[in-house]
């Protein structure tokens, strides 16, 4: 059993069709999902997370005989055809995770893709090229989003990573179509909407990274519901600046000061408990191999900066998560990307995969150090989407999430 499995279930909040409600057997459905994978200089993957993620929706609607187009896009090749951004390595990586013949065609719209699909049998997959080799997309425009709309009966979202774009494919489309969410879509609302809306109580938030102004809609956003707020990595000291502490040359955003001071005084007046850093990890410039020492908060030397924070936050930290029943965290708590600069960040990633929590990590860098540090598996939920998961959290509203039909 995992240990995370005895964690109290998520309220569902969608209040958009899924593809459950939908019957799609022997019909075409437009999926489409977020195959934007890392390739390195030979174009190989190197993480293929982002396809092995929407595998239960792709083999849900093979199981359920429907015909199955896939549009995806990939990098930022600007409305032009470029093949450093084709999704041809993502056609091979796809068929072979499925075990199953994926036929990829060269475009995503025209005669030969709408030929193609007219002789598809239940339960085959097409994967179009990146649709973002047709300036179309980005733009939202109306004839491609029906071009593309045309070649299917049903259209289902499951691009999480993309739901914040109103492109053509995410928000076009579905004037046009029944428009479904899949199951990755769906599972990252219920999460992400359910732990902001709805979270079991104690809510401790972990907000780390690199700047305050990344992050501040996100905080403003938590004070209606969290009990506990904890502040590391870089943002930090923006936060020990305005209280008057002599950060040295650590990351400070001067025009945050006064918000800094703000939150900190609208936290307290709602009764929300606020932590911050009190040891930090210095160096004088963030090199691999650079001199590093430890200190307090209270005693960083002009001319170094902090870059990670140390072992009494780490317990400070992991004491406050102690009572939590939900914890949120987004944002790492130093550089971990360089080892010297890594073990408050990955000491952290344990205290939360061994809380007895609901443990969601929201995106981006932090869903990376949660695996560097090895407990991935540990973790309730991993949200897929670093800007789209932001805006959730934001309680901003995703334009490719509202624009699906209504149940
Ligand atoms: P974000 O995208 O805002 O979550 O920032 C993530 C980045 O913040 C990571 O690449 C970290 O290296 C960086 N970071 C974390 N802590 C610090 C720090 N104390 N000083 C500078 N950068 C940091």
């Amino acid at each position: 059993m995992r240990k995370n499995d005895h964690a109290e279930p998520i309220k569902g909040v969608i209040n958009k069709l899924c593809l459950k409600d939908i019957e799609i057997k022997g019909k075409r459905v437009f999926l489409r999902v977020d195959f934007n994978v890392p390739l390195d200089e030979n174009l190989n993957i190197t993480d293929d997370g982002r396809i092995r993620s929407t595998l239960p929706t792709i083999n849900y609607a093979i199981d359920e005989g429907a015909k199955i187009i896939i549009a995806s896009h990939l990098g930022r090749p600007k409305g032009r055809v470029d093949m450093h951004y084709s999704l041809a390595p993502v056609a091979k990586r796809l068929q072979r995770l499925l075990k199953k013949e994926v036929t990829f065609l060269p475009d995503c719209i025209g005669p030969k893709v709408e030929e193609a699909v007219s002789k598809m049998s239940n339960g085959d997959i097409i994967l179009l090229e990146n649709l973002r080799f047709n300036p179309g997309e980005e733009a939202n425009d109306e004839k491609f989003s029906k071009a593309l709309a045309d070649l299917a009966d049903y259209f289902i979202c499951d691009a999480f990573g993309a739901v914040h774009r109103s492109h053509a494919s995410i928000v076009g489309i579905t004037k046009f179509l029944p428009s479904a969410c899949g199951f990755l879509l769906q599972k990252e609302i219920e999460y992400l909407q359910g732990v902001v809306n709805n979270p079991v109580r104690p809510f401790v938030a972990i907000l780390g990274g690199a700047k305050v102004s990344g992050k501040i809609d996100v905080l403003l956003n938590l004070t209606n519901n969290v009990d506990k707020v904890i502040v590391g990595g870089g943002m930090a000291f923006t936060f020990l600046k305005a209280m008057k502490y002599n950060v040295g040359d650590s990351l400070v955003e001067n025009n945050m000061l006064d918000l800094a001071l703000t939150i900190q005084e609208k936290l307290a007046s709602k009764g929300i408990k606020f932590y911050l850093p009190v040891d930090c990890v210095i160096a004088q410039s963030i090199e691999p191999g650079a001199e590093t020492k430890l200190v307090t908060t209270q005693e960083i030397p002009n001319g170094w900066r902090a870059l990670d924070i140390g072992p009494a936050s780490v317990k400070l930290f992991s004491e406050a998560l102690e009572s939590a029943k939900t914890i949120l965290w987004n944002g790492p708590m130093g550089v971990f990307e360089i080892d010297a600069l890594s073990r408050g960040t990955f000491a952290i990633a344990h205290a939360v995969a061994d809380a007895y929590a609901l443990t969601i990590v929201g995106g981006g860098d932090t869903d990376l150090a949660v695996s560097r540090a090895g407990v991935a598996e540990s973790i309730s939920f991993i949200s897929s989407g670093g800007g789209a998961a932001l805006q959730l959290l934001e309680g901003k509203e995703l334009p490719g999430l509202s624009a699906l039909t209504d149940r």
